[in-house]
């Protein structure tokens, strides 16, 4: 819900900064990752400025628990990189550290960076968003390059205290989500933003600034020509944080679904399958981007595609592929997603059909097969008519598995030919 402005946003001048001591936050040291704690503690022990930065100084105030830690300092990247033997830039645009640790665990390091003037701007600057990540600047420069005011608060590992330079703690006890900055601006340097606006206001249920929402109205144009490779992942962001569901509903309400899925028809059940697809994703089990894909284009591919057993499999795999096809172009999804999305579909198509039709006893078999049903499973919560199908397609998996230890038996196995002679036998 947007909610009305009483200030406007931080803008760099506007503001003096806070510092709140430990005793006034609730944030405590054994909340955070030990092996984030080491970093900060080793480049504070160093003379630098170790802080813990984004999301994760807002989730701990939140009282939630952080997807990871990262550590915002003053020291260059070479300077981190000589205090680390574990150590390793990245980027070849922007270069962070990335400290490594036994587990495969990581610890991200940024030094500080600004938004360049207008004149250090380069002439043919393709890209805006990237040249911004590379200029270095103060703690306080960092703080207003960020996007809104709850994600540029810092946590100094020198003195424990919690600083903010935007306006953040404020915007954090109101729950409202606030751009730093004038949000036209802003959405122009990185029209992705207004995306992020929708994702953050979702997952911490938070009011969206009027300012935000009507800036999203007057530059929603310029979603369509942001950096396919970073909207992809956003998408999958808000799959990971289950609210793909809610989030395109906002999406659709402040027009910005059609920027985002030029290519892919939805219809009213598409944000209901989104919304348990979400819920699947909350019971702990994993996304994968070809079920967020299937999940995006089911519908309009069961209303073009209605499972008559008239209709072949190869006229399902037509409507598959058009549907499909254009989006993965589009976002540049790697072809062997696109072909296990499209299975989803086919194989949702065939469970759809009812039973008793060619192929039945090696489609129960097929590895792939127990993902399709928990992905036909929602859609049957969704179109009640198949419910007796359903069930009877459960009795068949049913039995194909192994009731005693609910393992699948082995594949029946067939007898092969021999082979006369191996192509290539050394
Ligand atoms: P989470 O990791 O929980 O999804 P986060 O806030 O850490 O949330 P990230 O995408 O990991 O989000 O980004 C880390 C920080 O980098 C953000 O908190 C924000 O300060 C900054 N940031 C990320 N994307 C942008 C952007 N497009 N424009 C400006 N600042 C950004
Ligand atoms: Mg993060």
């Amino acid at each position: 819900m947007p909610k009305s402005q009483n200030k406007s946003a931080a803008s760099e001048n506007s503001l003096s900064s806070v510092v709140l001591p430990r005793a006034e936050h609730s944030i405590s040291r054994n909340q955070i990752d030990e092996h984030a704690l080491k970093v900060l503690y080793r480049l504070n022990r160093q003379g630098h400025l170790a802080y813990l930065v984004g999301g994760s100084v807002r989730d701990l105030l939140l009282g939630r628990t952080p997807k990871d830690f990262d550590v915002g300092t003053d020291a260059t990247p070479n300077q981190v990189k000589s205090l680390f033997k574990n150590c390793f830039l990245i980027g070849r645009r922007f270069r962070l550290a990335h400290i490594r640790f036994r587990g495969n665990l990581l610890v991200e390091v940024a030094t500080f960076r600004r938004n360049p003037a207008e004149d250090e701007m380069p002439e043919n600057e393709d890209d805006h968003f990237h040249f911004v990540q590379n200029v270095f600047g103060s703690e306080r420069e960092d703080a207003y390059r960020r996007d809104f005011t709850i994600n540029a608060l810092f946590y100094n590992i020198d003195d424990f205290s919690v600083i903010d330079h935007v306006g953040g703690l404020k915007d954090l006890e109101e729950r409202i989500l606030r751009m730093i900055g004038d949000p036209l601006i802003r959405f122009e340097e990185d029209p992705v933003r207004m995306l992020r606006a929708l994702e953050f206001s979702a997952r911490l249920d938070f009011a969206i600034d009027d300012e935000i929402i009507s800036a999203i109205d007057q530059r929603r144009h310029l979603l369509s020509g942001a950096s396919s490779a970073r909207l992809r992942e956003e998408i999958m962001e808000l799959f990971r944080h289950q609210v793909a569901g809610q989030v395109c509903e906002m999406a659709l309400r402040y027009g910005l679904l059609d920027q985002l899925f030029a290519e892919i028809p939805f219809l009213p059940q598409t944000f209901e399958l989104l919304k348990l697809i979400d819920q699947r994703t909350a019971e702990g089990k994993p996304i994968r981007e070809s079920l967020a894909l299937a999940g995006l284009v089911l519908p309009a591919f069961f209303e073009r595609c209605p499972a008559e057993r008239s209709l072949h499999i190869n006229d399902a795999l037509t409507v598959a592929d058009k549907l499909l096809r254009p989006h993965c172009l589009h976002y540049s999804i790697a072809q062997g997603i696109r072909c296990e999305a499209r299975d989803l579909l086919l194989g949702c198509f065939r469970l759809a059909r009812g039973r008793g039709l060619k192929g039945e006893s090696r489609f129960l078999r097929h590895p792939f097969t127990p993902m399709i049903f928990e992905f036909f499973a929602l859609w049957c919560q969704i179109d009640h008519s198949l419910n007796d199908t359903y069930a009877l397609w459960q009795g068949a998996l049913d039995s194909e598995s192994n009731p005693d230890t609910g393992e699948r038996k082995s594949p029946r196995r067939r007898r092969r030919r021999p082979r006369r002679k191996a192509a290539m036998q050394v």
